[in-house]
């Protein structure tokens, strides 16, 4: 039988200490123990239904994670208090000085930078490569290359990582392919096409309502054990915990991802189709001339749709700028960074979340100053934003091809 990511949250009953429909949070830092050996047990290893501290898990954050780990078609999970938190762990954990990492080259800018500049301190080397092109991904692996990091789609270019080549890469050298699937939850289950970690910024899509910052690791048991280890894990002496409060939050929200995709998804797909119907420069994994439209549907579980995210490059900084102020002029949506918000969000990559890459590098990969990414909302009437995003378009003069009719 197919696998299904909604079907699994479906399934994900709970029912709670009063047989509540949410489970109740857990609002303690500490737990008592009615015999001291109990204690000194769970220390050695974990007992069902037992907590000791919650820097360790808290119950809450227990469900989210059981969640979470059903989503991805997982043994377990752990949820952690930003997506940076969960990157930044999870890459601590699997190398140590003197190993190396293969990472996409155009991923999110603090990735990126965590990559260049904060890794190699602690003796972990990293080669940056275009992930579409997998001989450049082989003739980068090392003898110590431990892991081969990628975002299913990737921020800003949409660029669609081949999880099945990557992952028989990653078992035939020994390494572990990490997969950042924030862009694309529900879409794309990496770990099911070959990726041994996944990894989520639960900022975005997963809780839809940026009201809070959060992120979680999913993988197999042994790994997240590995991570909570007391003595030796990075989740555990890092310390990123997610407070409870927002993880019950979050795993209400959880709830809609599927029918937020769809109409992300479909709203995104109209946009992207009339742009490029109207000859602006527009990426979308949605439209049949993205370069890997067909991989992705090779690879995605279909009733999720291609995304939310649409980007669009004006060509220069200052048109980029105008066309942003002009479309929160006009309500089309906010000028501000993130994604997978209800309302329609709008940002420069170049010159925002994408800023940490060097400017020479950025233009290699086709990350211009004229890139807009668009994080297209869920509005009811998608037909209304995309004529007045097209009118902004030609009110700056952007649409220089044959004006089009609206489609009926
Ligand atoms: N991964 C991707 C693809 C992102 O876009 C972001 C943030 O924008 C992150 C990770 C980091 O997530 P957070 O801001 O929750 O730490």
């Amino acid at each position: 039988m197919r696998f299904d990511p909604a079907m699994e949250i479906q399934d994900d009953l709970v029912f709670g200490e009063y047989g509540d429909v949410n489970p109740s949070i857990t609002d303690s830092s500490t737990y008592t123990f009615l015999s001291a050996r109990t204690m000194e047990e769970l220390f050695d290893h974990p007992i069902e239904g037992c907590y000791l501290y919650s820097r360790h898990i808290n119950p809450t954050d227990a469900y989210l994670a059981r969640a979470l780990a059903r989503m991805e078609g997982a043994e377990a999970a752990q949820v952690m208090s930003s997506g940076m938190a969960a990157i930044s762990t999870t890459l601590l954990q699997l190398c140590s000085a003197g190993d190396h990492i293969v990472a996409e080259h155009s991923i999110y800018g603090g990735t990126y930078a965590l990559l260049k500049n904060v890794l190699p301190r602690f003796g972990i080397d990293v080669t940056f490569v275009d992930m579409a092109d997998l001989d450049a991904v082989r003739a980068a692996v090392r003898p110590n290359t431990k892991v081969i990091f990628c975002e299913g789609l990737s921020n800003p270019l949409l660029t669609v990582a081949d999880l099945p080549s990557l992952g028989h890469l990653a078992e035939t050298i020994g390494a572990q392919l990490v997969v950042d699937n924030t862009f694309s939850p529900m879409i794309l289950s990496p770990l099911r096409l070959g990726a041994h970690v996944v990894i989520h910024s639960l900022t975005k899509f997963i809780n839809g309502t940026s009201d809070c910052v959060a992120g979680c690791v999913v993988g197999d048991r042994s790994f997240i054990s590995a991570m909570n280890d007391v003595n030796s894990g990075t989740s555990m002496l890092l310390g990123p915990t997610l407070d409870p409060l927002r993880a019950a939050s979050i795993l209400k929200n959880l709830h809609t991802l599927h029918l937020r995709l769809k109409k992300h998804g479909e709203n995104a797909l109209m946009l992207a189709r009339r742009l490029h119907e109207l000859g602006v420069r527009v990426h979308y994994p949605g439209l049949p001339q993205h370069p890997q439209h067909e991989l992705l549907n090779a690879m995605r579980n279909p009733d999720f749709g291609y995304g939310g995210i649409v980007t669009v490059d004006v060509g220069t900084k200052v048109m980029a700028e105008r066309l942003m102020m002009l479309m929160q002029d006009r309500r089309v949506g906010y000028l501000a960074v993130s994604l997978g918000y209800f309302k329609t969000l709008f940002s420069a990559p170049g010159h925002s979340t994408s800023s940490e890459i060097p400017e020479d590098e950025r233009a290699v990969l086709g990350v211009s100053d004229g890139l807009v990414r668009i994080s297209v909302g869920l509005d009811h009437e998608m037909s209304r934003s995309v004529r007045i995003i097209e009118e902004c378009l030609l009110d700056l003069g952007l649409l220089n091809v044959r004006y089009l009719p609206v489609a009926a």
